[in-house]
């Protein structure tokens, strides 16, 4: 038997360990057969932060998967191990049990998923059975590119130029799914439908906006490539407007791959302008943190990538502004329509993510890896470089972030991306008897219930730059 072991790739398209294993599989003689395995780590999940509704996301496209898997002949077995550290040994009695010789699995590259990865591989080579990894979350791998003094790149533009001439050179295409398997008499184990997590809002996954499956996530791909792409650079910043794909959920279980959101924007080009296309860069972003994860790994312990900057700053803690923040009740409607949308629904729009995420850390002026550790709580989407990439970017101490200088103000905000007040009052509804001009009036928002504000933002603007600079 080959043993294939899913975790974020919950597909069956383009999926390099799936389909090295199919082939490994085929051509050995006799052919040998064929099954998957997944570990459930809840322990692990809960100390990653990663929510409840990204947990049963994650399940019910398992579920999917098997209801797949099974079509091709192969059989799915779910083990628990409720920590990574025994991953190692639930696999090779799983190996051991139904005799394989081989295991294949697509890396992650979080410092804790590369420790378990490493000890999973060597005690599979001690028992004698082979392990073959290959970059099924990346179209790029972190190793193939560096800058001219051979060094890892800090800064994004250098970095996505360089992607992109790697991209053309490798000329990367989705693969298919296998072939259909040899049949053993190995039955599937069921999917748990939801796993309870102790301590956490019961915030459940959102199955009518982000339905599971890969069909679908491909169903969705084509819709925005139809519809919506040519009009993202236009419409992306806009909350109130569908402009984006809303993708993400899909991605970062991979139940999408980003070679083939690459595929679908390739296959609807026109104008042949897709390797400068704006939505292909924000995919690039998603590859630089991995990257940078990757390669910088003090970046899994919380740390800074720019400690010179962090040292500078006395965060506050104050538990009221926390507390404001995370309920939506700040009083600043753009800031509030967005933790109320995290929290309905498990997902924000980027341009109020970064609207939040500065408000917290540059205004109420509170360490950014609270505000990160409550996304991460709360995103149906959360990913851990994705996350951290956006908030200490936010934060003005990561890589190639904004200057510490720029303080969003978020009325400003507000009035530049949400002008007639769609996007908050569909968020609090409150706001809906207001005309749409005075729906970000902080003055005007309290008479019909909205709090009143939590700061002076001239006030703390001015504390926040004598905080950065600080010396
Ligand atoms: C503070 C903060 C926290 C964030 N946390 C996460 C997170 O936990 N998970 C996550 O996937 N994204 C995160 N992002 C990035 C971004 O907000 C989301 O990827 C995006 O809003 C998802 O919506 P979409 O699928 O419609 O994106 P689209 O605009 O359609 O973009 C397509 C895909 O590109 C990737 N992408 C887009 N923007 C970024 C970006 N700035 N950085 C990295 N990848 C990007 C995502 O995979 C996204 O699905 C965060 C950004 C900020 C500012």
């Amino acid at each position: 038997m080959k043993l294939v072991w899913f975790r974020n790739d919950l597909r069956i398209v383009d999926n390099p360990a799936l389909f090295r294993a199919c082939e490994d599989a085929s051509r050995s003689t006799p052919c040998s057969g064929l099954l998957a395995v997944v570990v459930l780590t809840p322990e692990q999940w809960f100390s990653h932060d990663d929510s409840p509704s990204k947990v049963a996301f994650w399940l019910a496209n398992l579920t999917e998967l098997r209801r797949k898997l099974q079509q091709l002949n192969i059989p799915l077995k779910v083990i628990r191990g409720d920590v990574f550290d025994n991953t190692p040994a639930s696999l090779l009695q799983v190996s051991h049990e139904y005799n394989c010789d081989a295991l294949y699995f697509n890396h992650e590259y979080a410092l804790n998923e590369q420790r378990r990865d490493t000890s999973v591989t060597k005690l599979f080579g001690d028992n004698g059975i082979k392990t073959f990894s290959f970059h099924g979350d990346v179209i790029v791998p972190p190793s193939e590119i560096s800058n001219q003094k051979g060094l890892p790149y800090r800064v994004f533009t250098p970095f996505s130029k360089s992607w992109r001439r790697s991209y053309l050179s490798a000329n990367p295409q989705p693969l298919p799914a296998p072939n259909i398997q040899i049949l053993t008499n190995i039955s599937s184990d069921q999917v748990p439908r939801n796993i309870e997590f102790p301590n956490k809002e019961k915030i459940g996954w959102r199955e009518d906006l982000w339905p599971a499956g890969e069909h679908i996530a491909h169903e969705k791909l084509q819709g925005f490539m139809a519809q919506r792409v040519n009009q993202y650079s236009r419409d992306r910043d806009y909350p109130a407007l569908e402009g984006t794909s809303s993708l993400s959920p899909y991605l970062t279980t991979g139940v999408l791959s980003a070679r083939q959101c690459i595929a679908g924007l390739r296959a609807n080009d026109e104008s042949h302008d897709w390797l400068e296309s704006q939505w292909l860069t924000e995919i690039i972003w998603r590859e630089f943190y991995r990257h940078l994860m990757a390669q910088f790994p003090k970046l899994n312990k919380w740390e800074a990538f720019r400690p010179e900057v962090e040292n500078r700053i006395v965060w506050s803690d104050n538990p009221v502004l926390f507390a404001a923040w995370c309920n939506g009740e700040t009083g600043f409607s753009i800031v509030d329509a967005g933790m109320k949308q995290l929290r309905e629904t498990g997902w924000m729009h980027n341009r109020v993510r970064m609207i939040c995420a500065s408000f917290l850390t540059k205004l109420l002026r509170q360490d950014w890896r609270r505000g990160a550790q409550f996304f991460m709580q709360h995103l149906v989407d959360g990913d851990f470089s994705s996350n951290l990439g956006g908030w200490q970017w936010c934060a003005s101490v990561g890589a190639d972030s904004a200057p510490y200088f720029r303080i969003f103000n978020p009325l400003r905000q507000a009035e530049r991306f949400d002008l007639f007040g769609d996007y908050v009052a569909r968020w609090l509804p409150e706001l809906n008897s207001l005309p749409g001009h005075q729906r970000h009036n902080a003055q005007i928002a309290m008479s019909v219930g909205r709090p009143m504000p939590v700061i002076d933002y001239a006030k703390a603007r001015a504390e926040s730059l004598s905080n950065y600079q600080n010396r």
